[in-house]
């Protein structure tokens, strides 16, 4: 089985559609996203429908649940929350249903266990330090973890001895052997933080059981005149170009 690993796709379905496109070279059975699928950016009707269409084993992320009223934004910045705001008034009964329904956890196969966040906090915590991932270690029932938020790609292998556990980025075409217990982030497809503003994904073989990162270039002007056609903040256009 192979999986297409996607996560904080937030509503930009020009990076997904390239994603997918990237993807059909390698070849894929299922498609596995960690959540913050909308949010940010200006396709949240065809993000939803490409998913579900795709059958995807999907996690909420903060900005689904912010998108569907069940959690408040009083805890994003003003621009995380103007977006919120934009995706909620804009949803369909239905999408926001399907939103609301997903999982805070999930285990997508008998190897894997997916959170957005972590899996002590899978809306919230940003897992990014040798003591969260110890603390991941220890909640992690699966061989491997599957965690977005931070928008980072990396993977973090459980060291065997009384070393921290490391982390490390995973650059386009990084591929790591899972013969230990990992968490792996594949990375944000529609909003890139690591300063490369290609889309990032990852490609998970349990067969080979190794995990390859790669990355994708798309039309990010297209995008960026959607979200200020859409009147979202312009700095969420801007952001795009920079990978941050
Ligand atoms: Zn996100």
């Amino acid at each position: 089985m192979r999986a297409l690993v996607v996560s904080d796709v937030h509503a930009n379905i020009t990076a997904l559609d390239a994603v997918l496109d990237a993807s059909r070279e390698y070849g894929f059975d299922q498609v596995w996203c960690a959540g913050d699928i909308v949010g940010y950016g200006p396709d949240p009707h065809e993000i939803i429908e490409r998913l579900r269409a795709l059958g995807a084993r999907c996690v909420a992320g903060n900005h689904d649940l912010a998108a569907c009223g069940l959690m408040s934004v009083d805890e994003f910045n003003p621009v995380a929350a103007d977006a919120a705001r934009w995706t909620a008034a804009l949803l369909t009964h239905d999408e926001r249903d399907w939103l609301g329904g997903l999982p805070a956890v999930t285990a997508p196969s008998e190897h894997a266990t997916m959170a957005h966040g972590s899996l002590r906090a899978p809306a919230w915590e940003y897992l990014l330090s040798p003591e969260q991932a110890e603390a991941q270690f220890a909640l992690q029932e699966t061989p491997l973890s599957i965690v977005g938020h931070s928008h980072l790609p990396f993977h973090v292998r459980e060291s065997g001895d009384s070393a921290y556990p490391l982390f490390v980025p995973a650059a386009d075409g990084a591929t790591v052997p899972l013969d230990t217990r990992t968490i792996l982030n594949p990375g944000s497809v529609g909003q890139p933080r690591d300063g490369d503003a290609r889309a990032s994904f990852m490609l998970y073989d349990d067969v080979a059981a190794t995990a390859t990162w790669r990355r994708v270039s798309y039309d990010i002007a297209a995008v960026q005149q959607r979200i200020l056609a859409a009147g979202l903040p312009p700095y969420l256009a801007h952001r795009l170009a920079l990978g941050r």
